[in-house]
């Protein structure tokens, strides 16, 4: 078949492995210029080192971010290993600083991989009763001098909201650079690079998706250099994201703001409908008065809402009556709110807590929702009879 320009407005699936380069000069010259490490290349050269329709979708991400570039990955956990990875600098790495309310799968990945197989100097910065003491980080930081500093906007389950623009500001008084895992809080609610910070990761996989049928991560900033850094570590670990997950991608991220703005309002009026409740122990909703990093999330997020995920715990005499509670709540909802370990779906979806974190957060009846888009009056409906067929 001839090839000819199709008046389509969308950039399609470009699913070459390699890409046509003609003759010996051409190549020579692409590999030449390959060195630079262009987010978009003259000539694409091989799909694992860039692609069209991977680049398109950037450009979206880019959008919302407000940032100046944006490198897609196949996972969040992808996009977090690229992030901190071009920070190794072989014997003169530098210590690096996690807190640690973030993403299990993020400590986990810090201990075995980081700490036990590549040996790297991995400290830690805990919370003191549901909040991180700013003066302490401080001091911190001031005897470690890190390398970088890695934080999440709203941690998870207990939805700690951490004020990221005094850790953004102390971290680079200290010559440390900043890392946000902004997955939560999302940029609809906050843009950590607007606020200074050196790198921005999503798990895509979550509300860039928010259909839960693909697998994806991103890595945004503004500066030149961290960028070429990354698109090399990218290109030769191969954290590469497919062109077809990059084009359905594109197309979520179009409805991201009207999908997401409706979780937040979901979650907010549920809330409190939930704090209201007897049965109900405690919520974990940092749109609540009664959440310990309420005015950090005033702070940050103004009035554009709290995010899209509750936490809240059942309460009872013992941990036997509200694990009971917890389990009859979950078998109640079963045939609208699904128990599927992820997050950001249409869908509102639960998670128990004890049986994922283990004995971490102490309270038996915990349960983690993610709230999803549909019509709020039937998500209060199915929480509120679940919740009084409980015996
Ligand atoms: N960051 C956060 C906050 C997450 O919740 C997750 C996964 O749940 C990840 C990163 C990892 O993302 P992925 O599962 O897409 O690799």
């Amino acid at each position: 078949m001839k090839k000819k320009e199709i008046n389509s407005s969308r950039v399609p699936v470009y699913r070459d492995s390699g890409f046509e380069l003609f003759d010996a000069d051409t190549i020579s010259n692409a590999f030449k210029k390959e060195t630079d490490n262009e987010r978009e290349p003259d000539l694409y050269i091989y799909s694992r080192y860039r692609n069209p329709t991977v680049v398109s979708a950037e450009e979206e991400i880019m959008k919302l971010e407000g940032c100046k570039w944006a490198l897609l990955t196949q996972s969040g956990m992808s996009a977090i290993d690229t992030a901190v990875s071009i920070f190794q600098n072989g014997k003169n790495t530098r210590p690096w600083l996690f807190f640690t309310e973030i993403y299990g799968g993020t400590l986990s990945y810090a201990d075995a991989i980081l700490k036990k197989r590549r040996g790297l100097d991995i400290h830690s910065f805990n919370p003191v009763n549901g909040r991180y003491d700013i003066a302490d980080f401080e001091l911190v930081i001031k005897s470690l001098k890190p390398e970088f500093v890695y934080i999440e906007t709203i941690s998870n389950p207990l939805l700690i909201v951490s004020d990221v623009i005094q850790v953004i500001e102390i971290a680079r008084k200290w010559n440390s650079k900043i890392i946000v895992d902004n997955t939560f809080a999302t940029p609809h609610l906050f843009k950590p690079l607007d606020h200074g910070a050196d790198i921005v990761v999503h798990s895509a996989t979550k509300y860039f998706s928010g259909h839960g049928n693909l697998t994806a991560g991103v890595v945004c900033g503004n500066d030149n250099f961290i960028m070429k850094s990354a698109i090399e570590y990218r290109k030769f670990i191969g954290h590469m994201l497919s062109p077809d997950d990059a084009y359905r991608l594109q197309t979520q991220l179009q409805s991201f703001e009207l999908r997401f703005t409706k979780q937040c309002e979901n979650a907010s009026a549920l809330s409190e409908m939930l704090a209201n409740n007897q049965l109900i122990n405690k919520v974990y909703f940092p749109g609540l008065k009664t959440h310990e990093t309420h005015s950090e999330a005033l702070k940050l997020f103004g009035d554009k809402g709290f995010g899209a995920m509750i936490t809240f715990d059942f309460s009872g005499k013992d941990a036997d009556v509200k694990r009971r509670r917890r389990g009859e709540f979950i078998r109640n909802v079963s045939s609208k709110i699904k128990l599927i370990p992820t997050l950001g779906d249409p869908h509102t979806i639960l998670m128990p807590v004890e049986p994922v974190w283990g004995a971490k957060y102490p309270e038996p009846g915990m349960i983690r929702l993610s709230i999803g888009f549909e019509k709020y009056e039937d998500l209060s409906g199915t929480v509120q009879k679940a919740i009084e067929q409980i015996k």
